[in-house]
């Protein structure tokens, strides 16, 4: 029988069992991860591979560290980013939450340096932003950059090592409820898991699992939104009066054909478009490292969508558009901005006759247009062209757009502010598979706040 079992060892599982050994380091704890261990990772892309194998259990997204391990390790020290825990507390408390979260970053490895803290470095670039009609969105950023990001994982790895049972490879597969409380999980082995306390941490990639299991239990979830675009990659210069200022900006658009909000995430200066599994679908995204650089720069272009009754399916509207662009290329599709704007394919021989190289080598040249939606492709459009004016050539017809990059943002569980579910006592849902955050530093601080509450029972 242990005290509390954890599922996922993302940010949010990792930083609950952390704050649980420091408050209660007597306890027992099991953190039940179904992929491998850090040092085991690997996605066979990254390692040469053309074409995503897809893999029973996605190397990139699954095992120690969860989307995170590999991820360029950008911690959004504000709570307006990345994560709604301001819905469940005070911004105080968010911020401290943020802060005792960053500091354990830093115990276990983290570089020293912040960027973006300098207001007067950019309010000039915040002044002509707005006269493009964008909103600016800064927030200070310590950015670990992937190698760094591993160690620090690996560092946290060894330390619950000593301390706590980890389980890899094996899956949670249903919970176990008894008269209204959580008593432990069912692995995929068959195995059972009797635990006082269970703390739900899946991340987007186990957000199906979640909510079938949740719903089976009758507990409340509520639609989010699904971000769906493409990721940008233009020759680095070219986005330097942005980035060259702020490490880290958001920029904010509502296109005037649709009114839609458009912004951009997770910018990438001198790195490289990276392919991602979603549940067997090829998405999109971005990376960039601290030592290995390249020419050019990347970002994704979102364009947000709320569904309003009776449709309650967003992810699987994404995916559908995901998907349809895997049908037509076999994986990701990349298109030139001026042959979409020509109505005509990309080709092989397109993208070589460029001013710059694509970094994802295995996306294959193709009509974006076939695969996005009206309405969002025009919010694009209309977006690129509201950059050009404060990063002139951002709307050249060499820039290259991939598809798609989606953000599925998990349904979110009915919660409480303690972040236990309504309706099954002691169970708790955390981090981005529970709908609550979306990014690194809030997915850790979910983590902080459970095991806090549990502590404290
Ligand atoms: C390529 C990439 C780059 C990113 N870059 C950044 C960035 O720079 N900054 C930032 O703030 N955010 C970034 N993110 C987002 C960030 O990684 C996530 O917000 C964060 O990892 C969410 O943490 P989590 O613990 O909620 O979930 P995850 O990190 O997704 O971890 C969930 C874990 O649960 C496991 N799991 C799922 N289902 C089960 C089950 N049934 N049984 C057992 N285990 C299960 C999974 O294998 C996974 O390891 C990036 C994401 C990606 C994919």
């Amino acid at each position: 029988m242990y005290n509390v079992a954890i599922v996922g060892a993302g940010p949010a599982g990792i930083f609950a069992a952390l704050e649980i050994m420091k408050l209660k380091p007597e306890w027992k704890v099991v953190l039940i991860e179904k992929g491998q261990k850090i040092e085991k990772r690997k996605c066979l892309l990254r390692e040469g591979y053309e074409k995503c194998p897809n893999c029973k259990r996605c190397g990139l997204l699954c095992g120690w560290g969860g989307a995170g391990a590999f991820s360029d390790g950008k911690l959004t020290l504000t709570p307006d980013v990345g994560g709604h825990l301001l819905d469940y507390m005070s911004r105080d408390k968010v911020e401290d939450l943020i802060k005792y979260s960053d500091d354990l970053y830093l115990k276990f490895g983290a570089t020293e340096e912040v960027f973006g803290t300098d207001y007067n470095t950019f309010r000039e670039l915040e002044r002509e932003a707005s006269l493009a009609e964008l909103k600016l969105v800064y927030s200070p950023v310590r950015h670990l950059g992937t190698e760094r990001s591993l160690d620090v994982l690996k560092n946290m790895q060894d330390y619950l090592d000593e301390r706590i049972t980890i389980r890899n490879d094996v899956a949670a597969r249903n919970l176990i409820v008894e008269c209204e409380q959580v008593k432990g999980l069912i692995l995929d082995n068959g195995e059972e898991i009797r635990a006082e306390y269970t703390i739900i941490a899946p991340g987007r990639e186990g957000a199906d699992w979640l909510t079938k299991e949740f719903s089976q239990n009758k507990i409340g979830m509520v639609n989010n939104a699904v971000d769906v675009g493409v990721r940008v990659e233009l020759p680095a210069p070219v986005f330097e009066p942005i980035t060259s200022k702020l490490y880290e900006s958001k920029l904010i658009y509502h296109s005037p054909t649709f009114g839609d909000e458009v912004r951009t995430f997770c910018m990438n200066p001198n790195g490289e478009v990276v392919q991602e599994n979603y549940n067997g679908i090829a998405t999109v995204n971005g990376h960039s490292y601290a030592e290995k650089t390249t020419n050019n720069t990347n970002f994704a272009l979102l364009v947000s969508e709320r569904f309003t009754e009776p449709f309650k399916e967003p992810i699987q509207y994404g995916q559908h558009i995901a998907s349809l662009a895997n049908m037509l290329a076999g994986g990701i599709l990349v298109q030139r901005f001026g042959d979409l704007l020509d109505g005509r394919r990309s080709t092989p021989e397109r993208i070589k006759a460029s001013i710059l190289t694509p970094t994802l080598t295995c996306a294959t040249p193709g009509d974006l247009s076939l695969v996005i939606p009206y309405r969002q492709m025009t919010s694009i459009i209309e977006m690129l062209y509201a950059l050009d004016k404060i990063a002139p050539g951002t709307a050249s017809r060499y820039t290259l757009l991939y598809g798609i990059e989606v953000k599925f943002y998990s349904a979110r569980v009915k919660l409480t502010n303690e972040l236990e579910t309504e309706g099954v006592k002691n169970l708790f849902a955390i981090g981005d598979g529970a709908g609550v955050t979306r990014g690194l530093i809030q997915a850790s601080a979910s983590g902080i706040h459970a095991a806090r509450v549990i502590c404290g029972r």
